[in-house]
């Protein structure tokens, strides 16, 4: 994982001389989690032991925004305040209006919504925000919400993003185990056992990566989530299993499985090349490239069944004709 400070490095032009100054508030905001306006920055800044200007401050959140290490926020209380967008990737805000505390979202469902709402508009959306206020659960019921640490976002993150690919892998094993029993063509069912192998073998690879992830904070899995994907939460080939269980022919099955995986591939492509660099996304789009690699292999399967029904069709005389002569009496 390339560190904060050597991101920064890769930021400045060679040759240009340290900022000491904005690089301390740089490294300060960075290693903050949250919105803060520029006031809460001097003061943070100042626990720190930095005193600085609210101008330098103010100078120097608007240079990060420049360089795309920051967004600007705004909760509609007439303060801008900031977010790091590095390892941090674009998501939806809930604003309570008791505590003035902020939490962070992001859905894939509502995203999709706004993409298709602009496209029949003809609109070319670059950027969307949605805000949920109201009151959070914490001043609700007075539960207290689990202890901050310190990239606690970038780890919910992680987890969430391997929840959707496991529960994608299982129900892609449940899939190709399914179009194996079914299938009649001995080629196919040995593609389809393949696959399901494969998907028994990246589920197994998920789940440790998974484990792992949990070992590094007691509170991991009873953190709120992250990352909404309702959509794809139940598994993208859930209705392609679902599909095999009526009538369908080997063709059929393969066809089924070439558009689970499509969607699947272009699912976690889309969303992958999206979030910020993160092990999220890293979980993305590794697993956009397994199901390229299931979608490629369908794809030559489907077209070698193609060919061998074709030549069935084309010559089925010759052994009828031979079996014809041998069943004739001598
Ligand atoms: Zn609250
Ligand atoms: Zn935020």
């Amino acid at each position: 994982m390339q560190s904060t400070s050597a991101y920064l490095d890769s930021l400045r032009p060679a040759g240009s001389k340290r900022s000491s100054k904005r690089d301390v508030i740089v490294d300060v905001f960075l290693k903050h989690e949250g919105h803060l306006s520029a006031d809460d920055l001097v003061e943070v800044m100042k626990a720190h032991d930095h005193r600085t200007s609210r101008a330098t401050v103010y100078r120097t959140l608007q240079w990060m925004v420049d360089a795309g290490l920051a967004r600007r926020v705004d909760f509609g209380d007439g303060r801008s305040r900031y977010e790091r967008t590095y390892r941090h990737p674009r998501h939806f805000h809930m604003v309570c209006e008791s505590c003035h505390r902020s939490y962070e979202f992001l859905s894939s469902d509502i995203e999709a919504l706004i993409e298709e709402v602009a496209a029949l508009r003809g609109f070319d959306a670059k950027e969307a925000a949605l805000q949920i206020h109201g009151i959070c659960e914490t001043c609700r019921t007075g539960r207290q919400p689990l202890p901050e640490r310190d990239g606690i976002t970038e780890l919910v993150f992680a987890r969430d993003a391997l929840r959707v690919a496991i529960a994608t892998e299982k129900s892609g094993l449940q899939f190709y185990t399914r179009a194996a029993q079914r299938t009649t063509d001995a080629r196919g069912r040995a593609v389809f056992l393949k696959l399901a192998e494969e998907e028994k073998h990246h589920l197994s690879t998920l789940e440790r990566r998974y484990r792992e992830l949990v070992a590094l904070d007691p509170d991991l899995e009873s953190r709120p989530t992250f990352l909404f994907f309702k959509g794809a939460a139940n598994g993208l080939f859930a209705a392609g299993a679902e599909e095999l269980l009526g009538e369908v022919d080997d063709l059929h099955a393969l066809k089924i499985g070439i558009r689970c995986e499509r969607g699947s591939h272009r699912f976690f492509k889309k969303y992958g090349e999206r979030f910020e660099d993160s092990e999220g996304k890293r979980i993305f789009l590794e697993f956009a490239d397994e199901e390229k690699q299931h979608l490629d292999l369908l794809i030559n399967e489907y077209r070698s069944l193609v060919e061998r029904l074709l030549r069935r069709k084309r010559a089925p005389r010759r052994p009828a004709a031979s079996q014809a002569r041998r069943a004739r009496p001598s």
